[in-house]
């Protein structure tokens, strides 16, 4: 029999043990970690073996009501510094509720909230260490700028954002559309040099001083009488405007190379409106485009909260689960 020293084992399982999200990235409402069942017999092999393997299982933290931290504080607080990811599943249609107290997670880089929506300025998230850099933002309904207006104190030290929703903020209209295209869509279009966000976004998020790069992935459907063409993408610098308003307003000359002047912030003076206000360090954003399996006009508001809907158990019970059974689990951590 060989004695492994349990530093090795620790440095084996950071490697082998990386769960890879089971979900694609426009996805949200469910856990982004397969089942514990994938690991509970290696948790089973030893004291030693249990605590490594819960370590590498609690990397990420998935939670959908904050009374789950009540549970790591009285059963298994060692989460508090394995964990570097917290999946946020929130059905909240209004934070009004409690929130999630993330004090106690000092090593956290990366929050990743699944909300339907934000009051004005208040996420469901409170008192979030600096150490987080990465934001990942998934379902919201209605996203318009304002929902981000509480971004900037939550997460001063953003450097990078993700956003997957199913409309987006059109700049010219005020209001949330589904993405309508004409002709072939690519993948994916990334601006440099900070351009690209809807205008609105941009002044909101222009107090992130290290925000270095915005992903915004959105599904389109195509038709034959969309105005909306990618086929020269750069040319209109598209930014979240609608089908309906590129194809009333852009038949204006004048008015779309002033609209255009105005998101690229070159526009000599503010009598069309102030002009983009780019984030200090942004330098790519990137619009991730899928093809929508069906047809978006028939999504309702309420059926989209169904989303959130899941059939996890709640971290609590599964915690509980953990600690019970660790409990006739044998030492030694031999191989
Ligand atoms: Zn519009």
């Amino acid at each position: 029999m060989t004695v492994v020293p349990v530093e090795l084992l620790h440095e084996i399982f950071s490697h082998v043990l990386v769960f890879e999200p089971v979900s694609v990235v426009h996805t949200h409402g469910a856990s982004s970690k397969p089942q514990w069942e994938l690991v509970r017999s290696l948790s089973l092999a030893s004291k030693a073996f249990r605590n490594l393997t819960l370590e590498a299982w609690f990397r990420v933290f998935v939670t959908r009501t904050p009374s789950d931290l009540t549970f790591v504080e009285e059963r298994l607080p060692g989460i508090y510094s394995w964990a570097r990811e917290f999946h946020c599943i929130s059905a909240f249609s209004s934070v009004s509720g409690p929130a999630w107290d993330l004090q106690n997670f000092l090593r956290l880089h990366t929050i990743r909230l699944d909300c339907p929506s934000f009051d004005f300025n208040k996420i469901p998230l409170q008192n979030v260490p600096p150490t987080v850099f990465s934001l990942d933002l998934r379902g919201m309904i209605w996203p318009a700028p304002y929902a981000f207006e509480a971004i900037a104190n939550l997460f001063p030290e953003l450097r990078t954002m993700r956003m997957s929703q199913k409309k987006i903020w059109c700049g010219l209209c005020h209001t949330c559309s589904q993405v309508k295209f004409a002709g072939s869509v690519p993948q994916s279009l990334i601006y440099n040099d900070g351009l690209g966000l809807p205008i609105h976004y941009a002044w909101i998020l222009s107090s992130l001083k290290h925000l270095q790069s915005v992903t915004i992935a959105v599904p389109f459907s195509t038709g034959v009488n969309v105005s909306l063409n990618l086929s020269d993408p750069l040319r209109d610098l598209w930014a979240g405007e609608c089908d309906r308003c590129v194809g009333i307003l852009y038949g204006d000359e004048e008015f779309r190379e002033r609209w255009i002047a105005r998101k690229k912030g070159t526009l000599a003076d503010d009598s069309f409106g102030r002009g983009y206000r780019k984030p200090p360090a942004l330098e790519i954003v990137e619009w991730a485009f899928w093809a929508s399996p069906g047809n978006l006009e028939v999504e309702e508001d309420d059926e989209e909260l169904l989303d959130f809907e899941g059939d996890d158990d709640s971290e609590a019970d599964e915690i509980a689960e953990l600690v019970s059974e660790s409990a006739g689990i044998p030492d030694g951590s031999s191989v």
